[in-house]
Formats: C-alpha cells, structure tokens, sequence
C-alpha cells in the first residue's frame, strides 16, 4: 500500500558537475520502478541534476527550505524557488537542529510552508545519544513528530514523509537495529500521528529510517512492517552503493 522510498541526502558534497555526473550514473543504473528514488542535493547542484532526471521517474529533493515565501533573508532558499525543481524537501534534519539552532516552532513553519507550496517534506526526527542514555527516547521523538505537525490537518498530515534518525547513528557506521528503529517508529512515530490524526493517517504516512544504512544493512530495516524505506547519507554519494541500497528495498 505505500510505496517504498530511498532518498539520498549528498549533504554538503557534490558541485554542480559532480551531482550531474551521479544523477546520470544513478538513473542508467537503476533497474526497478517497485521503489521511488528521490535524490537531494545542495540548492546550487538542483537545476543541473533536474536537467539529466527529465523524462525518468527519478525525483528531486532540497535539505532545507526557509518558511517565507520572499522577503530580506539573506543567504535563505524559499518555497516558492524550490517548488521550481523539486517535489520533496528535508526539513529539521538533525544537523540542521545541531549546528544552525533550528527548534521545533521552525520546522513546524518549515512544515506547514511546504505543504502549502506542494512541496513533500521529509521531517526528521530523531533522539541525541544522551537522551537515549537517558531513556527519553520515546519521549523525545514523540514531542519532534507532535510539534512539527502541529496545526495540520489530517489530510496535510497525510502528505508529509517522516524519517526516524538517531543522531548517534548518523554518519558513525553504527546504524540502529531493525528491531529498535521499528519499535520506535511504531510506538513513538505512528503512535503519535494515530492519538493526533487518527488511525488511517498513522497507516499512509511513510516513515523512513536514516542512519549508517549501507546495501549491506537495508535489509534488516525494509524488512520491518512501520518501516518503508530510507534517508542515505554516507552511501547515496556513490552510484554502486546507492542503487545497492535502492535494489535490495525492491
Ligand atoms: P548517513 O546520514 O547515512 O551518512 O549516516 C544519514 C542522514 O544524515 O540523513
């Protein structure tokens, strides 16, 4: 019922040569239409990687988006520029969060501004290695899920992806286990949008894993039933291990 979905997120890598270069070798490569397949590069690599994914079923994403539509902020990206391009958007990644303050009220403006563009958010949610030391794991990821979709309705909150990351587990090679990513996806991330928006919503939102996800561990976490798919960091930076990935989901 919902379709599997492998997003890369490139980071801070790729110019715009290099990402169109990627975005070629990804879409000769690819050899399934089971899964949707949405790459994410920086906003000055976009319009040329738009350009060789015309005409294939390949779709393109930003990793952050300001919540106005125009206006005096400089340096920022808005909604309107980006639906120009791109279909998704990750919003409250963890480093987002960590390193430029992002807080909860900014990702839900972040949000609700996407939806309102068309634009499909990837929200991020995901507990810090202290707060899992301490045992608020569930709390912390429930709050995240609860006030970044504050105020939609169902049907917005419907169109939103989400993307379960413990930050401990990005970029450390040292993913979570599949049984732990379900559990917390299930109770904490579907529990959430089941007490908000009713159960249906619950069931048709898609809820990925990211975190260290290799074609040798995608298995383990696809496998699972909360469990559609993935955010790539590390591994979506390479065509080998990306379609490895994407072909072991399908
Ligand atoms: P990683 O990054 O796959 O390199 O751990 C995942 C992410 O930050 O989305």
């Amino acid at each position: 019922m919902r379709q599997p979905l492998i997003a890369g997120n490139w980071k801070m890598h790729k110019t715009a040569a290099e990402g169109q270069a990627l975005a070629q070798a990804i879409r000769q490569g690819l050899q399934t239409d089971q899964v949707e397949v949405v790459l994410c590069p920086p906003f000055t690599a976009l319009s040329a990687v738009h350009a060789v994914l015309h005409g294939s079923s390949i779709r393109l994403g930003a990793q952050n988006m300001h919540w106005e539509d125009a206006g005096a902020f400089t340096g920022e990206i808005s909604p309107v520029m980006l639906k120009e391009w791109c279909r998704y958007v990750i919003l409250g990644h963890s480093e987002r969060r960590q390193h430029f303050h992002e807080d909860d009220e900014m990702i839900r403006r972040k949000v609700a501004a996407a939806l309102r563009h068309g634009l499909t958010p990837i929200l991020c949610v995901g507990e810090t290695l202290a707060q899992r030391e301490a045992g608020e794991t569930g709390a912390v990821v429930a709050a995240q899920t609860r006030r970044a979709l504050e105020g939609l309705t169902p049907e917005q909150a419907m169109g939103v992806v989400i993307a379960y990351e413990p930050v401990w587990a990005i970029g450390t090679g040292r993913a979570a286990t599949g049984a732990d990513a379900e559990e917390v996806i299930r109770r904490w991330i579907r529990g959430t949008l089941a007490e908000h928006f009713g159960v249906e919503v619950a069931q048709r939102v898609r809820v990925l894993y990211g975190g260290s996800v290799t074609p040798e561990n995608i298995a383990e976490f696809v496998c699972r039933p909360s469990i559609d798919g993935a955010l790539v960091g590390g591994a979506s930076l390479r065509a080998e291990s990306f379609l490895g990935i994407i072909h072991e989901t399908a």
